[in-house]
């Protein structure tokens, strides 16, 4: 028996969860993420079952020299959950929801997909910031960020982080929060999967409908360029309690492009009419879907459109103003748009979210302004070349446009070196590497948008 195989062997009563070899018949399905275009293969995948276990595949790992990745909901679409060679801590058996509706907070360990969380935490009426598509990750997401719905009104989702739980490089589990450690507590809002792998995490929580108003409008994309400055006049007005996206997509058919905006409003029932009206109004669309929902299905709309399984390939960069000439470079790149399947989306930042200061939290990006996502996704390994020429020459294209600051979460593999690291941490990145020096000296946690320890 190898090293490798008998040091396996000999976990089995130290170990309470799986440990997934290549020869394993569920290794191949364990071993996958969201993003089809990333095939890696790990020599174990450890499916850990708690803090105990993350610690027992830390160290192991350590033992035989091998890297380290962390999945959490393994969405990142950069790939980064998943290693060549190495250990995937694999997290996706620990999905747990506890609710305390007293204390309005809720505990969640670190698989746990924003799905299950939206279901469990409403079940109280209550809800946090989360992702808009219901299989991504709390853990990536929150690490990184967490933008969604309810961020003019509740801020991002790691701004409603009381505290975690995290397994160290040593193997040692520490509770963190405002009180314990809060150097590392300050990492963790922001900073990624840089500092160790975090089992749970504790959320505060609002009250949040469970009946909201929001979803999909759509219009033929021959008005695109009217429909983004629609959407820009929208957002100038739009108060803490309304959320816009713009985007140019096609329709489920696959064959009709959309020019579209998604809208939450989380105000008073009695004064949605008044925020949904001027979308409305403004011409004849081909699809409105915009009324009554219940909040946990806003968070699934964009589901069917963002598959598990295929390939993908993302540029974004953050625009502090959305000009009539970025406008009109956005509507050109996608008439030459290879896939039916790909999107531009462009988030808009206001509200509680911009109104925490830079340097409060690792995360850097509080301005008002618009996240632009150019969404590359196609189905066929044929198709490669082309759907990622194409985001390439897009991003190329908007560079005139944009500002400082990039997001984090949605970098992709090829997003790397110093200018994607001081974009993405900002003024933040000479702290978040005296704490990496402090709490992961050996940097075994680098499978993230890394941050170098330097003491
Ligand atoms: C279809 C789609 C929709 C998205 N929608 C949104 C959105 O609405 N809002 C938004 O803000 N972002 C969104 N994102 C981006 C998302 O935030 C990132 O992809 C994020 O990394 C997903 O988290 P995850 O746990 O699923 O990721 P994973 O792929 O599991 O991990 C991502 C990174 O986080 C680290 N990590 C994961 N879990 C842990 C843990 N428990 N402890 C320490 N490190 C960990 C990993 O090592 C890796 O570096 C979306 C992405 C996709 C592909």
């Amino acid at each position: 028996m190898s090293d490798f195989a008998s040091s396996i062997s000999s976990l089995s009563n130290k170990f309470s969860g799986r440990l997934l070899l290549p020869k394993d018949s569920d290794w191949d399905a364990a071993r996958r993420v969201h993003n089809g275009f990333v095939d890696k293969r790990p020599a174990l995948v450890a499916q850990c079952l708690g803090s105990a276990d993350i610690a027992v595949a830390v160290r192991l790992a350590r033992e035989q020299g091998l890297e380290i990745a962390v999945r959490g909901g393994g969405h990142n679409v950069g790939g980064r959950a998943t290693v060549d060679g190495g250990v995937m801590v694999d997290l996706s058996m620990m999905k747990h929801v506890h609710v305390d509706p007293a204390a309005r907070t809720a505990r969640v360990a670190g698989g746990t997909l924003w799905g299950h969380f939206n279901r469990e935490t409403q079940a109280h009426g209550l809800a946090t910031t989360g992702g808009v598509v219901s299989t991504t990750g709390v853990a990536g997401l929150t690490l990184g960020g967490g933008l969604g719905w309810l961020m003019p009104k509740h801020g991002l989702a790691l701004d409603n982080l009381r505290s975690v739980e995290v397994v160290l490089a040593d193997g040692r589990i520490l509770r963190v929060s405002a009180n314990e450690h809060p150097d590392l507590f300050w990492a963790v809002r922001g900073g990624g999967g840089n500092f160790g792998v975090v089992s749970s995490f504790e959320f505060g929580l609002h009250e949040v409908g469970p009946m909201v108003t929001g979803g999909l409008i759509g219009w033929p994309v021959d008005k695109a360029r009217e429909v983004l400055v629609h959407f820009r006049d929208l957002t100038a007005k739009a108060t803490d309690d309304t959320m816009l996206v713009g985007a140019l997509l096609t329709a489920p058919d696959r064959s009709t492009k959309l020019a579209a905006m998604g809208a939450g409003f989380f105000g008073r029932p009695t004064d949605a009419e008044g925020v949904v009206q001027p979308i409305k109004l403004f011409s004849q669309p081909i699809i409105d879907m915009i009324g009554p929902i219940p909040y946990a299905d806003l968070n699934t709309v964009f589901d069917a459109s963002l598959p598990r399984g295929a390939r993908n390939y993302w540029k974004s960069h953050f625009c502090e103003t959305l000009s009539d000439a970025a406008i009109d470079v956005i509507v050109d790149c996608f008439t030459r748009c290879p896939s039916s399947m790909s999107q531009f989306v462009i988030e808009h930042f206001h509200g509680a979210a911009t109104r925490v200061a830079p340097m409060d939290t690792a995360y850097a990006l509080r301005a008002s302004g618009f996240n632009i996502i150019v969404v590359s996704q196609w189905i066929a390994p044929s198709d490669d070349a082309a759907n990622i020429g194409w985001a390439r020459d897009t991003y190329a294209a908007i560079q005139p446009f944009v500002g400082a600051r990039r997001y984090v979460n949605y970098l992709d593999q090829d997003d790397a070196g110093d200018p994607v690291l001081v974009a993405a941490y900002g003024p933040n990145l000479r702290r978040l590497q005296s704490i990496k020096a402090k709490y992961d000296p050996d940097n075994v946690f680098r499978l993230n948008v890394n941050i170098p320890p330097k003491a």
